[in-house]
């Protein structure tokens, strides 16, 4: 679970974000690539989904992370119908 105390500053202000413990793996850039970017040598939000496909995206990477190193401010609302179709999000 990320550790909203690690979020990195590179990070827009904002819901998601993007802690240190990430490990440079790409996937959520590849999943989610309007709203993570390389920053340094891990990832991070550079702008907040704008769209509920977007936001869908975004939650596939928080869930697909391999160091859970994705969060979010407030609870996400849709992670069990993101769950129920991940692999159509892809
Ligand atoms: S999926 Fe996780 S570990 Fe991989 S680059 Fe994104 S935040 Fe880092």
């Amino acid at each position: 679970m990320a550790n909203i105390n690690r979020r990195r500053p590179e990070n827009i202000s904002g819901n998601f974000y993007v802690d240190s413990s990430c490990i440079d793996c790409d996937t959520c850039r590849w999943m989610a690539p309007e709203v993570f970017t390389q920053a340094g040598e891990q990832s991070a939000v550079y702008q907040q989904p704008t769209n509920a496909t977007a936001e869908m995206r975004s939650l596939a990477a928080l869930l697909s992370c391999p160091t859970s190193s994705i969060g979010t401010v407030d609870k996400p609302k849709k992670i069990k119908e993101v769950q129920q179709n991940l692999p159509a999000l892809v």
